[in-house]
């Protein structure tokens, strides 16, 4: 329904009351002024007759009748009124306005009936000898108790009504002109209060579409002014609460959005109300398009869901672990899902998303780390416990078996050692590489080739497979020797162990796209490229016999990866089956930001 303004719904009933009122007023001055007018018409008629009775009783005394009707014409002239004589039986005597002869019998008429009757009578009625209404009054005319006459004044209704209308007209007139102020003045005065009334709608207007600033003022009202006064107080303080909530979710936003965790609210029906940065991106989804749609719609993990239902109806925090696969792989996220309630009801569920996939990782290397040193090192263990018990059952007593048995006890001992050994290294590099204890100091290149190719040289004689070193003198890079060296050791070693006899093995350095590229090159066997992703995985081996024959660990390429690393390098392979090797150590170079070498 269309709302009417306050001015128009008051003003109509205003007006009317204010109309209505002078109408009646009006009415009744008219209708009082009629009566009035019309007494005094009458008492005027009646003292004007009284006036005249002693006239008209000398003449009617004297039964002059011709006397009589000249009176009443002369009289009646200067008095602007009609006067009439009329004897007892009701014959005309004088008329001021007709012949007497011309006129009827007045006996019957009420006036003169009342006036015989020894009163005064008047009436207002149609004269049928006159053709008009008119008003008359008659009085007895006697002489001592004998009623000699009639003598009737009247005037004309029509005059009286004229000089009624007059005052009514003017009545009407005045009336009119006040009904008209009236309109104004109450038009102007509802104006002054509908109008400050507007000012402050305008006003809350605006405070309600958000302009808390605006300041409203209303005129010289007392009530209007304390109205406007508690609007501005009121909407200061809002201002200031609104300033206050908007800090405050900045400031949960901003928490929310730097959380390394995701966090994810639903409602009650499982609509999604918040999903941060971190949430979004672990899921993979959208932020601000997920807000306000199902979880089923937006996140096809069943685990996730069977959470949330499992918290919203249990109304219990719930843990479970949560897969994803996807492109990259399956990722392991540790979900934490708790009732989230306001103060005065539960709203849905809140769950927080943790990525443990590293976790997982690490945990799965750890086993495999030790499911690998438990297998590798059994065998020889069982070799040699094997030994031992045949020599122990007698063998040891058989000159020919005993050195024979024995030379396998220290060959297996050798290879316990030989494992042993390597894996302190690497848990030395590592821990070392953790505390960030390993000094690198400047070098020359050349001199950690020549000396690991020293150590290597015998070998590579009794392989007969040629060792070639090239390497710039001037070459230097920031690095801790004796582990480089034994690094660049172990990819000879191996390029000597997997090389056939009269084959060469290259080592070189050389600076590069800012990096320095120590490179072992073979031409031996070479490695399959399935094998190339895992060959730096500690006890990965691509023939296990033909390594345990060659006296390998398995650790060999991953103490080369650690030790690159803790250079701030790293180390790489490419390699052609039957064609050889290339291992390579890539060396930062230079590098400002190298630690400084401790002493
Ligand atoms: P191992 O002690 O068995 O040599 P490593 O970690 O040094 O262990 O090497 C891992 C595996 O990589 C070896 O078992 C071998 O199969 C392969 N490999 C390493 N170096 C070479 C190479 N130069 N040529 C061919 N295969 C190699």
């Amino acid at each position: 329904m269309r709302k009417k303004r306050l001015l128009w719904v008051i003003y109509p009933y205003y007006l009317v009351i204010a109309l209505a009122s002078l109408a009646a007023i009006t009415w009744y001055d008219c209708a009082a002024l009629q009566v009035f007018y019309k007494d005094r018409t009458r008492e005027e008629l009646l003292a004007r007759a009284m006036l005249l009775e002693k006239r008209f009783l000398i003449e009617l005394a004297a039964g002059n009748s011709e006397r009589i009707d000249a009176l009443c014409k002369e009289l009646g002239k200067k008095g602007a009124m009609r006067i009439t004589v009329v004897l007892p039986d009701g014959t005309v005597a004088g008329d001021s306005d007709e012949s007497p002869k011309q006129m009827d019998n007045h006996a019957d008429r009420p006036e003169i009936i009342a006036a015989l009757a020894n009163s005064s009578g008047n009436t207002e009625r149609y004269s049928h000898t006159l053709h008009e209404a008119r008003c008359y009054v008659a009085i007895p005319l006697h002489e001592g108790s004998k009623i000699l006459g009639v003598l009737r004044t009247s005037v004309s209704v029509k005059s009286i009504e004229s000089a009624l209308n007059t005052i009514r007209f003017r009545i009407i007139a005045i009336c009119a002109a006040m009904a008209l102020m009236v309109a104004a003045t109450s038009w102007w005065f509802l104006r002054r209060i509908t109008r400050p009334l507007e000012v402050l709608r305008t006003g809350a207007e605006r405070l309600a579409e958000g302009d808390l600033t605006y300041k409203l003022s209303v005129g010289d009202i007392q009530e209007f002014g304390a109205l406007a006064e508690s609007l501005n107080r009121m909407a200061a303080a809002l201002d200031e609460k609104i300033r206050d909530l908007v800090s405050q979710g900045n400031e949960r936003e901003s928490i929310l959005s730097s959380m390394a965790e995701g966090v994810l609210a639903v409602d009650a029906e499982e609509r999604l109300l918040r999903v941060n940065e971190a949430a979004a991106k672990l899921l993979g989804i959208d932020a601000e398009q997920a807000a306000g749609r199902t979880l089923q719609e937006v996140v096809r993990n069943r685990e996730l869901q069977r959470l949330v239902a499992s918290v919203l109806s249990s109304h219990r925090p719930r843990e479970d672990e949560i897969v994803l696969r996807g492109e990259r792989g399956e990722r392991y996220l540790q979900a934490q899902g708790t009732v989230l309630r306001d103060a005065r009801q539960i709203r849905g569920a809140l769950v927080i998303l943790h990525e443990v996939t590293q976790l997982k990782k690490l945990e799965k290397v750890r086993r495999d780390f030790v499911a690998n040193v438990s297998h590798e090192l059994r065998t020889p263990v069982t070799s040699i416990k094997g030994f031992v018990e045949t020599l122990l059952d007698g063998a040891m007593h058989n000159p020919e078996e005993l050195p024979r048995f024995l030379q396998i006890v220290a060959v297996q001992t050798d290879r316990l050692n030989a494992i042993i050994e390597d894996l302190l290294t690497l848990s030395r590099i590592e821990q070392e590489e953790e505390k960030a204890e390993i000094a690198l100091g400047q070098a020359a290149v050349r001199s950690v080739l020549e000396t690991a190719v020293e150590v290597c040289r015998m070998k590579a004689a009794e392989k007969n497979v040629r060792l070639e070193m090239t390497c710039d003198a001037e070459l230097t890079a920031a690095v801790n020797a004796p582990l480089l060296e034994q690094a660049v050791i172990n990819l000879i070693d191996n390029a000597i162990k997997y090389s056939s006899p009269e084959q060469a093995v290259l080592v070189t350095a050389e600076p590069g796209d800012g990096e320095i590229a120590i490179r072992v090159r073979d031409r031996g066997c070479g490695i399959g490229r399935e094998h190339l992703p895992r060959i730096f995985e500690r006890f990965y081996r691509v023939d296990k016999a033909r390594s345990r024959k060659l006296g390998g660990t398995g650790l060999g390429l991953a103490i080369v990866k650690h030790i690159a690393q803790a250079h701030g390098g790293r180390a790489t392979v490419e390699s052609t089956p039957g064609q050889g090797s290339t291992f390579t150590i890539h060396l930062p170079h230079p590098h400002p930001s190298l630690r400084s070498p401790k002493n």
